[in-house]
């Protein structure tokens, strides 16, 4: 076993020990917070410790990176879990509900009703998250927030999509627990359980305001050396 390798086995219990002390300040129950490991850009060889550390959920931004590695991975660990955590574009829409078991990005009424029609056709339900601009940011994937009741809306009753829960990225240079709140707020109202939230520079103040879903990659994987497309 190489040094790195016990880097991020070590950081990954460094990880779930500061979940545990993040819900217990907050009064929580830390079952009730999932970690998504975040492997974008780590090949196969760095996330195998990871898993055999015992770290099921992960997380990847880009479908094309994903389908090189984890068809395998999943072979190997079969309990293994992958969510889908950037932005996706329908064309890859089949691709992605054939190899995630989530899809944290849903943002717009083309794309889930895209989703839904590529389930049925596979005959495979995933659960989705619709993903919420909080900051209204230009730039950044996501339904703005006075847009995302009739979204979710949508999804449910028209799609017919299992929408399990909110997932948001604040701004970078915002305080994060404003969003996080709005974020809780949201799904408040549309009876939404489910609120991933929280990397690895916030995550346990994401965990203080709600947070089921943290995605940490950096923390547990180390610095990405590769830019992650977004
Ligand atoms: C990369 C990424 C993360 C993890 O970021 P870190 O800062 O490395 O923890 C979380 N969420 C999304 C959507 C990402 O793209």
């Amino acid at each position: 076993m190489t040094a790195s390798t016990l880097t991020s086995q070590t950081r990954l219990q460094e990880v779930r020990q500061r979940i545990a002390d993040a819900a217990k300040r907050a009064g929580r129950d830390t079952a009730d917070v999932s970690l998504v490991a975040v492997s974008k850009t780590f090949d196969a060889e760095a996330i195998r410790p990871v898993i055999d550390a015992g770290q099921i959920l992960f997380g990847e931004n880009r479908v094309q990176e994903a389908m090189g590695k984890w068809p395998g991975l999943k072979q190997e660990f079969p309990d293994v879990r992958v969510h889908l955590i950037g932005p996706l574009q329908t064309n890859k829409a089949r691709d992605a509900v054939a190899l995630f078991d989530a899809i944290e990005t849903v943002d717009r009424p083309k794309l889930a009703r895209t989703l839904a029609k590529e389930m049925d056709a596979a005959d495979r339900r995933i659960p989705v998250f619709v993903q919420v601009n909080t900051g209204a940011e230009p730039q950044k994937a996501g339904v703005l927030p006075d847009e995302t009741d009739a979204l979710v809306t949508l999804c449910r009753e028209e799609c017919g999509l299992d929408v399990m829960g909110l997932m948001c990225i604040p701004p970078i240079e915002e305080e994060p627990s404003l969003h996080f709140a709005l974020l809780e707020k949201i799904a408040e109202r549309n009876g939404l359980a489910a609120l991933s939230m929280g990397m690895s520079a916030d995550f346990e103040i994401a965990v203080e305001f709600g947070a089921t879903h943290v995605r940490v990659g950096s923390a547990i994987f180390g610095t990405r050396t590769q830019t992650a497309v977004p």
